[in-house]
């Protein structure tokens, strides 16, 4: 990673009823010439939507969230993220898309070693050209945002699993992106604190936040708007679109 000014990415999200913030077109994904992890997968997955991508171990989904996040460009078909063809775009140009239009979550939280929770979320804004004070700043309205204000100057050791997750959250959401990733966000929390990252991610869904949840958890879910279901890298079941929330489209 480099903290030199990044490619810039024209703003085009659309506000517009039913504009997508992920397209995919028959995208498929194959590992070193053999293992085809996603085979030709048609998905659009609108702004403002809460969709969770629901599957077995091994049937693709995390290779789907490494896809709609430009983590990985697909090996054939194409990938369009919040109006931009991934394909028509330099390494550069993506890499500052991912950086200032998608927020991850990820299972094992990635907080950094021995950094106070505050400038770990603060870090979050570090593409997006903010002054140092007004990261801090900011860092500590999405702190409070997801009820960690009286953990600011911990460090992640300090914290429960739950709070470590919902820091990541907070990191993740503090520059507005187009859409929030979160590829099984509850997987290494005990129930009660999994259930608070799931109302948190939908309270962050209610206020206009678009999120997709990979989860091999059912019951969890069963708890979102959309279901897609993956099976052998295809999409098997799809619950499809629900009424988005007008805040989305502001
Ligand atoms: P899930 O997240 O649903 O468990 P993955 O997308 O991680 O599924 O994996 C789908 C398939 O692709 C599996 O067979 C897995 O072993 C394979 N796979 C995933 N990542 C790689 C990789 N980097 N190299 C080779 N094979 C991979
Ligand atoms: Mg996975």
């Amino acid at each position: 990673m480099t903290t030199a000014n990044p490619a810039s990415v024209p703003e085009t999200r659309a506000a517009t009823p039913g504009a997508k913030v992920i397209e995919f077109v028959r995208v498929s994904k194959t590992y070193a010439g053999q293992v085809t992890a996603v085979s030709e997968v048609d998905l659009a997955i609108g702004y403002g939507e809460l969709v969770a991508v629901v599957g077995h171990s091994g049937s693709g989904k995390s290779t789907m969230l490494h896809l709609m996040g430009t983590l990985d460009r697909p090996s054939s078909g194409q990938v369009t993220v919040d109006g931009h063809r991934i394909d028509r775009l330099t390494d550069r140009e993506v890499s500052a898309l991912r950086a200032q239009r998608i927020g991850f979550v990820f299972q094992q939280f990635h907080l950094a070693v021995g950094v106070p929770v505050l400038d770990t979320v603060a870090d979050g804004l570090l593409y997006a050209g903010v002054p140092l004070r007004e990261r801090r700043r900011r860092a500590a309205k999405a702190l409070a945002r997801v009820g960690l204000s009286h953990r600011i100057d911990h460090l992640p050791h300090q914290l429960s699993g739950g709070e470590r997750q919902r820091a990541a959250v907070a990191r993740a959401v503090i520059g507005e992106p187009a859409v929030l990733l979160a590829d099984e966000p509850t997987g290494n929390l005990d129930s009660a604190s999994g259930a608070a990252v799931l109302v948190l991610l939908r309270e962050l869904h209610t206020a206009g936040t678009t999120v997709v949840v990979i989860t091999h958890d059912r019951e969890m879910a069963a708890q979102l708007d959309r279901r897609v279901e993956m099976r052998d890298g295809r999409i098997v079941a799809d619950s499809g679109p629900v009424a988005v929330h007008p805040e989305a489209l502001r």
